[in-house]
This record gives structure tokens, C-alpha cells and sequence, in this order.
């Protein structure tokens, strides 16, 4: 009996030591086999990405790969089995997108949107000058441009370009929500906000160039305001300094129709004036750019200069339609801007995107052309382009900077969803954005900020709003007298 007890010990003993080593060694193949699978830090899966290529191709059920702040990977489910992350986000069938870029804007404006509404000729003189005289100052631009910011990070938005002041607290404030701002300081031939004499933003400017211009998410930039209110000598200092430190330059050209009446041009255009200053280069994005001739569409080619299109901006000011269409055609650099938010109202590209086919079929009188395809381009890479950022940003491609959006299509909007481009032009809104990383960090989840206390910049613009409501009022009485 005791034999037999021992045996069985031993046997027992033996089994268990087996089954130990047994599980062991499975475990150890589980392992190994999940160790050959490559890190990455996010793996998007389950969408439709457009990855705005040059072939523009489109991959349903995609996967995208993200390490660190880049893109490593686009393709198929089989990257699934290659690639592992923590960080695994479904985008349940939606649109996954370069993150959207705006090549113009004015956006601590965003304090003062909504005044001046009641269709007044002056606006400029009754209200921008008035407000932006007293009530602009470094908190308020800070403040704004955090309210801005988080505007455009739920919107889709990751890349903006602006011409504005005191453009260190815009760059604070961009950096403090996540998102990548091209930043250029106002240039103007009068004292301003931030410049007690005529043309020190140029100073302003080279010292902001000097602290931002290794930046991961900051593109300093130089902001002439216009070539009519920027002298030739000016125009000319700038454009040197701006070679000098290789950055861009941006400038309101051809948004009025007398702009070579207020520069005593004689026979000669705007643009053929800049061009015959020097001032015209890949370096130069012009924004407006509508009442401009065919010779002048020839010469940006030529030069390489590129447009910030604001087709909402430009319908709601009464400015024109610019020849957006042909400047495709001849390869121009186009991207699409949504101008101040005193101009547009928005800041996001959704409803930029729906104007900007529509005013050019209105324009061309022809229902085939800005098809929803060149429509989301200008919105994407085409804005890449147009700011010399495009070997960075703008498309879903390998090595690009992990600057992407998640468009949900799950909304009553967003059904059906036959294709994606023109349910992206024509059905999409701001509120279908679900998620937006910007240099790889996640920003926007399931449609909630993970950035700024959202609570906090509410509060903020409340008391901002309340401040200038008063003031307003007064300019509102003003203006009546004048009217
Ligand atoms: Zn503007």
C-alpha cells in the first residue's frame, strides 16, 4: 500500500511538473509569436482611408499605422498581424483623412465674430478698427486663439495658417490644445497692437522666427498685411529676410477690385507689380487672389506662388469668385481658407468645402467640374502644398507626420454613404468629426477634447463676450448715425 502511495506521489508529482513545462512552453510560443509582431504606438483599423496620394487611392477596411509622431504603415488588415500597439482605435466604417488644413485665417477675431451683422456698409471702419483698438491685447489673444484652436481641433482641422498679432501668444495657445499652426506676423505701414511704429512687425517677427523656428508644431512665418499697405522697400526687406530664414510669406492680394488704383499702378496689375519688385516666389502664399487676369495666373505659375481660396469668406463679403477652376488647371498650388472669423464665421472647412465646388460651378456656369475629389484635395494635401509643408503633411502616406482625422459615418447626415468624398463635401459637418491626432498625439476621442479643460475655455469666452457685449453696443449706436 505504501508502494503504491508513493508511486502515485511521484506520478502526480510528475504529471504536474510535465503539465508546468507543457504551459510554459506555450506560453513562451504565444510570446514569441506576439514579440515578432512590430511595436507601434497607434493602430487606426476598421475605415475608409482617403489617403490623399498622388493617385489619390482609396483603401475600404483600411489600417493605418502610427509611431511616435509618424505615419509607418498604410494598408489592408494584414498590417494587423504585423503591427501591435497599445493604443488600438476602431473607426467603426468611418472616413479616416489627412487632417484638414486652413491656409487663411485671422482667428483671435473669433472674440468679436458675430458683431457688425446688420448690414452695414463700413464694417471695417465701424467695427474691425474700434474693437481690435480697444479691447485687443495679449490675454485676449491667448484666450481666443485656445477658443479657436479647440474650434478647429473637434472640426478636423490640424494644420492653420494665420496673419494676426502678438503671434507668441497664438503660439502658446496653438501649442497648449496640440495642433500645428503656420504663424505669421502682421506687417503694416501703422502703428498696431503690437507694434508702436509703422512696420515693427518686422522686429516683432524676427524674434518670433528666432524662438519658434525649430518648433515641432509651429511654422513661423512673416505676415505682410498687403501689398498696398506694405511700401516697395518694405515689401522687398521682407522678402530677403524671409530667404534669409527660409519661411513662408503670407499676403492679402486681389480681394478688392481697386488695389492697383490704391498702389497709383499705372497699366500695370498688382501681381505684375509684386513680380516686378521681387516679391514673388514659392516662398509667397497669396491669399484671396480673385480679381486677378489670366497674365497674372501665369506669372503666380510661373513663380511658383500659391492661393489660399476663402470661397465662404469672399460670397459673404461681397468680394467675388476667384478663378479657383483655372488656377487648378494651370497647376497652381491651391489650398482653401476659411479668412477671420469675422469674415466666414467658421473657422472648421466643412462648409468651405461645399462652397468651394459651388461658387466655381455658379461661376463656370458647368455642374461637372470641382468634383468632391478636387474639392477634399484643396482641403488636404493641395493646402499642404500651397504652404510648402507638403513632404510633411497633407496625405496618408509612410513617413508623413501623423496629422489625421476620423470622420464618423454613422449620423443621419452622414447616411448613405455611397462616396465618401462627396459625403464629405456635401453632407459632413464639424459635429461628425470623432477623432483628430495631430504629430501623432491623439487630441480629439470620440468627439471630447483630451487637451484644454473644456470648462475652463468656456468660462474664459463668457467673460470675454460679456466684456466686449458692452462696448459693442456702443459701436452698434455708432454705426446707425453713420448709416
Ligand atoms: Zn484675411
Amino acid at each position: 500500500m505504501l508502494a503504491v502511495y508513493f508511486f502515485r506521489e511521484d506520478f502526480v508529482k510528475n504529471y504536474l511538473k510535465n503539465m508546468l513545462l507543457i504551459g510554459t512552453l506555450f506560453l513562451v510560443g504565444c510570446s514569441s509569436l506576439i514579440q515578432k509582431k512590430e511595436n507601434a504606438s497607434i493602430i487606426i483599423k476598421n475605415g475608409t482611408v482617403l489617403t490623399m496620394d498622388k493617385n489619390n487611392k482609396v483603401i475600404n477596411s483600411g489600417v493605418v499605422i502610427i509611431k511616435d509622431n509618424k505615419i509607418i504603415s498604410v494598408g489592408n488588415k494584414e498590417l494587423l498581424k504585423v503591427y501591435s500597439a497599445k493604443k488600438i482605435i476602431d473607426a467603426e466604417n468611418g472616413i479616416i483623412m489627412p487632417g484638414m488644413i486652413n491656409t487663411h485665417n485671422h482667428l483671435p477675431m473669433i472674440a468679436f465674430r458675430g458683431l457688425g451683422e446688420e448690414g452695414i456698409k463700413n464694417r471695417l471702419f465701424a467695427y474691425f478698427f474700434p474693437l481690435e483698438g480697444e479691447k485687443l491685447n495679449r490675454d485676449l489673444i491667448y484666450k481666443a486663439t485656445i477658443h479657436g484652436s479647440i474650434d478647429m481641433a473637434l472640426s478636423g482641422v490640424t494644420t492653420y495658417a494665420d496673419m494676426y498679432y502678438h503671434m507668441d501668444e497664438m503660439a502658446k495657445a496653438t501649442k497648449d490644445v496640440g495642433i500645428r499652426g503656420v504663424l505669421g506676423e502682421t506687417v503694416i505701414k501703422f502703428p498696431v497692437v503690437d507694434a508702436k511704429t509703422p512696420y515693427g512687425g518686422i522686429e516683432y517677427a524676427i524674434n518670433f522666427i528666432e524662438e519658434y523656428k525649430n518648433d515641432d508644431l509651429i511654422i513661423p512665418a512673416f505676415g505682410p498685411h498687403a501689398p498696398y499697405t506694405v511700401s516697395k522697400e518694405k515689401m522687398q526687406e521682407i522678402e530677403n529676410l524671409s530667404k534669409q530664414y527660409n519661411v513662408p510669406i503670407m499676403i492679402h492680394v486681389g480681394e478688392f477690385d481697386d488695389e492697383d488704383k490704391r498702389l497709383n499702378l499705372k497699366n500695370k496689375s498688382v501681381i505684375e507689380y509684386m513680380d516686378s519688385i521681387g516679391v514673388l516666389n514659392n516662398r509667397v502664399l497669396l491669399a484671396h487672389a480673385i480679381h486677378l487676369n489670366e497674365k497674372d495666373l501665369d506669372i503666380i505659375k510661373k513663380r511658383e506662388a500659391s492661393i489660399a481660396y476663402n470661397p465662404m469668406a469672399n460670397a459673404k463679403g461681397a468680394t467675388g469668385i476667384a478663378r479657383a477652376y483655372e488656377m487648378l488647371n494651370k497647376n497652381i498650388k491651391v489650398g482653401l481658407g476659411t479668412d477671420g472669423p469675422m469674415s466666414s464665421n467658421q473657422v472648421d472647412l466643412f462648409r468651405t468645402l461645399s462652397y468651394a465646388s459651388s461658387m466655381q460651378r455658379l461661376k463656370y456656369n458647368d455642374r461637372t467640374i470641382m468634383t468632391p475629389d478636387v474639392v477634399v484635395k484643396m482641403a488636404t494635401i493641395g493646402g499642404a502644398q500651397a504652404l510648402n509643408l507638403d513632404k510633411k503633411i497633407g496625405s496618408i502616406e509612410p513617413g508623413k507626420l501623423a496629422d489625421i482625422v476620423i470622420i464618423e459615418t454613422k449620423s443621419p447626415n452622414m447616411m448613405p454613404n455611397y462616396d465618401p468624398f462627396a459625403t464629405l463635401v456635401f453632407q459632413a459637418n464639424p459635429s461628425n468629426v470623432d477623432t483628430t491626432i495631430v504629430n501623432g498625439k491623439i487630441i480629439v476621442e470620440n468627439k471630447k477634447l483630451k487637451t484644454y479643460d473644456i470648462k475652463k475655455n468656456i468660462k474664459q469666452m463668457k467673460e470675454i463676450e460679456n466684456d466686449i457685449a458692452k462696448f459693442a453696443k456702443e459701436l452698434a449706436e455708432k454705426a446707425k448715425k453713420i448709416n
